[in-house]
């Protein structure tokens, strides 16, 4: 059983070692600025970045310098993985608003020390009750609406936050520390400041026609009308505000009361400017929706890799479905003793197989019989393995297989009957690695999904909400498991991952990226495990993307390292940033490695997205 704040102090203790002054639980006084941006050379909590650290005690590594150095004082002030990684989260929804933040969602992996046992929280958004299977219809047209401009800026693709309730259910079942303790530090950041970085000015510039058609979001960053500037110090009191109401209510403050209904305004009847020109469709999430919903517990998928036990999401993610499958199909091979262009091969052949199994066959389970148990068989793998051509690329899209019959022998290649999932995704969302000095481990990965979410920040709450519902297919068709429906939530490719040897943590990793997400996890588990990397080059080495598309998105340095290699296969490398992922760079990753005695190595990306921020609690044992 678990107490309210069982370090008591701690949260105290913690926002003042942050540089922070004590905890201030009271609004500001009336009249005061919601955002501000100073000019550098004020004071403001200040951390740097570190791609590895390598150490003792815990470990903490994230995108961002002030989360990952927030988790780490929860950890040297005797709070756990699960403690640390709340607190680090509810920091990234402070400083990295655009990618996460209490109006989104995620995906929670933990492993407990004690009963070797991983255990997963599903805190993915959800459908409102009365949205319809034709939301994304515009009953103008009668024509699905563009996800650029209507979709993505829009109250119908809002979904029902999940992150509130994920917080909380992970602090009840496994945190020391409350909702108040874990959130404290971040609400004195938020209230503080931080400096504003190259990645959050171009971010808020590459949305500032989104936030400028919104009066709430124009006001919070946009102040003046243009992005805050590099260097200069940027304090969020509407949310620390925020962030104080529901430390001192619970969640019901977030899913009742003042809040939900103001959320439900925001929804549906968005606080558009005059001057916009965006259409802004509106949804119909009601307070009902936001009372009813639940953040579930619920079993990890699991295969068996070369002697390892890889523990992802099951549905509502396809993540783990699907590494898993590739994985499966990836075993059938001597990779580790092939060339690059016969490994790599293999990687790009067994994704794509793996992905026209997840277009078939995966949605949210409680809507859709997803058949995980063929799909991680590793019967149903060979047969998939079989259709892999040693000399020559499949021509894709290849279909899915057929879960309802197969035996592990070779049956003719898959056709090209396959379909592609839209993409409409790119490099939102964030990623955090976690561990105690008990062994525990947390991987979370979370999202309001596009960054910068719907564009919509509630007003005066300083938080975006979400547009996560654009992950359901935007046409209807009966046999899509991914079609919408009331009270369904979307198929995501977020891929918390936990690897197992013996029982014990052997990687922790995971990595923004809509459906790369799985593609670029999956490339560092084949990058460590079978291409002799260590965790640092795996996460470093160049990355492409196969999802059953014609083409393979592919970061140049890829295509400059193994073009050649790959091209005469037939597989055709293009630069990513083309229509198939926004982004030049796929995924923005954290990962840690442990060792021995409880060493960890702890990484994050050296320079994609600016690079992350890597620590650990102590250098020496
Ligand atoms: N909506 C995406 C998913 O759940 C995550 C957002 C992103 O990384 O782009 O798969």
């Amino acid at each position: 059983m678990r107490s309210t704040i069982l370090v008591p102090g701690l949260a105290l203790a913690l926002a003042g070692s942050l540089g922070l002054s004590a905890v201030q639980s009271s609004a500001t006084a009336a009249g005061q600025r919601d955002s501000s941006v100073a000019p550098s050379g004020q004071q403001a909590a200040k951390a740097t970045k570190k791609a590895t650290a390598v150490g003792y005690g815990g470990a903490v590594t994230s995108v961002d310098p002030t989360a990952t150095k927030v988790g780490l004082k929860v950890l040297q002030q005797g709070g756990n993985a699960v403690d640390a990684a709340v607190a680090a989260a509810a920091t990234l929804g402070v400083t990295e608003p655009y990618s996460a933040g209490i109006g989104g969602g995620g995906y929670f992996v933990y492993y407990n020390a004690k009963t070797k046992k991983v255990s997963t929280i599903d805190g993915r958004e959800t459908a409102p009750g009365a949205m319809k299977g034709d939301a994304f219809i515009d009953p103008a047209t009668g024509k699905a609406y563009n996800f650029t401009p209507e979709l993505v800026t829009s109250g119908v693709s809002v979904g029902v936050p999940g992150t509130p309730a994920t917080w909380d259910k992970a602090l009840r079942k496994w945190g020391t520390l409350d909702l108040a303790g874990a959130m404290a530090p971040a609400t004195k950041v938020a209230r503080k400041g931080f400096r504003i970085d190259d990645t959050f000015r171009q971010q808020t510039l590459d949305n500032k026609v989104r936030f400028d058609a919104f009066t709430s979001t124009r006001k919070l960053y946009l102040p003046g009308g243009d992005a805050p500037a590099v260097g200069s110090k940027f304090t969020n009191k509407q949310l620390a505000r925020t962030y104080d109401s529901i430390a001192d209510k619970g969640i019901k403050a977030f899913y009742g009361g003042k809040l939900a209904g103001e959320i439900v305004k925001a929804v549906t009847a968005p606080p558009k400017t005059s001057t916009t020109k965006l259409p802004v469709p509106v949804g119909s999430m009601t307070r009902a929706d936001l009372k009813k919903y639940k953040a579930l517990t619920q079993k990890p998928s699991k295969v068996g890799y070369r002697g390892y036990d890889v523990y992802g999401m099951a549905p509502s993610s396809s993540g783990g479905s699907t590494i898993g499958e590739a994985l499966n199909i990836l075993e059938q091979f001597d990779i580790a003793s092939m060339s690059d262009t016969d490994a790599l091969h293999r990687y790009l052949e067994a994704s794509a197989l793996a992905f026209a199994d997840r277009g078939k066959y995966v949605g949210d389970p409680k809507f859709v019989d997803v058949p995980m148990g063929n799909l991680l068989s590793d019967t149903f793998a060979r047969e998939r393995a079989c259709a892999i051509d040693p000399a020559k690329a499949l021509t894709k899209p290849v279909a899915a297989g057929n879960v309802a019959s197969y035996d592990g022998v070779c049956s003719p290649a898959p056709g090209t009957r396959g379909t592609v999932d839209s993409d409409t995704e790119n490099i939102s969302t964030t990623n955090l690695t976690v561990s105690d000095k008990d062994g525990n481990v947390v991987e979370y990965t979370l999202t309001i999904e596009q960054t910068g979410g719907s564009g919509i920040v509630v007003p005066k709450r300083g938080f975006l909400l979400n547009n996560e519902l654009t992950d359901f297919s935007t046409t209807y068709d009966a046999a899509d498991p991914n079609r919408i429906q009331p009270g369904k939530r979307p198929r995501s490719s977020m891929s918390p991952t936990i690897v197992l040897k013996n029982k014990r943590p052997f990687l922790a990793l995971g990595s923004p990226g809509g459906s790369t997400i799985i593609t670029t996890v999956l490339q560092m588990i084949f990058n460590r495990v079978d291409r002799g990397m260590t965790i640092q080059e795996a996460i470093a080495a160049p990355r492409a993307t196969q999802r059953n598309t014609a083409t393979v998105s592919s970061e140049p340095a890829f295509i400059t390292a193994y073009g050649a290699l790959l091209t005469p296969l037939g597989h055709k490398l293009v630069p990513a940033g083309d229509a198939l992922t926004s982004a030049a760079e796929i995924g923005a990753a954290t990962a840690l490695e442990f060792g021995k005695k409880g060493k960890v190595t702890a990484v994050a990306e050296p320079v994609r997205r600016g690079g992350g921020a890597a620590g650990v609690v102590s250098k020496k044992r």
